[in-house]
């Protein structure tokens, strides 16, 4: 499966605590990120992450076009809902496309925590019913 990891900038250390925490699960998918996001999961764990641009540059709206190519499989978003951010249309843009595709997005780690379990649980090969018959 294709994951997109995302977090602003006060959210950046749960994230990659949460990504070290399930490593195992993360090791079997392929993983993106938005530029920081990435480079901090890079430094703190052995995982491969594809990093587009940063978020504020652009990073949102290119995992938002994979998504609207249907080749994203879940998005895991540490929002900051406290702070404001320069390019709050790209957030609303992508969380958008995530209901368009019906993406499975955790916005916090509460969330997270469940879609990561159901992912090693298998709940999630509809996504590759979906692959299969883009293919054809
Ligand atoms: P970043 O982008 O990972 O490059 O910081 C995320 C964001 O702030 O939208």
């Amino acid at each position: 499966m294709k994951i997109a990891l995302i977090a602003h900038d006060k959210k950046k250390n749960d994230l990659v605590q949460f990504v070290m925490a399930y490593q195992p699960i993360f090791s079997e998918h392929q993983l993106f990120a938005t530029g920081t996001t990435g480079f901090r999961i890079n430094e703190a764990t052995d995982l491969p992450v594809h990093r587009f641009q940063s978020g504020p540059l652009g990073g949102d709206q290119e995992i938002g076009a994979l998504i609207a190519k249907n080749e994203m499989d879940m998005v895991i978003f540490f929002r900051d809902p406290l702070t404001a951010q320069p390019h709050e249309p790209d957030i609303t843009a992508l969380i958008r496309l995530c209901d368009v595709y019906s993406i499975p997005l955790a916005t916090n780690m509460g969330t997270a925590e469940i879609l990561v379990r159901g992912l090693d649980r298998g709940d999630f090969q509809w996504r590759n019913v979906i692959h299969e018959k883009k293919e054809k």
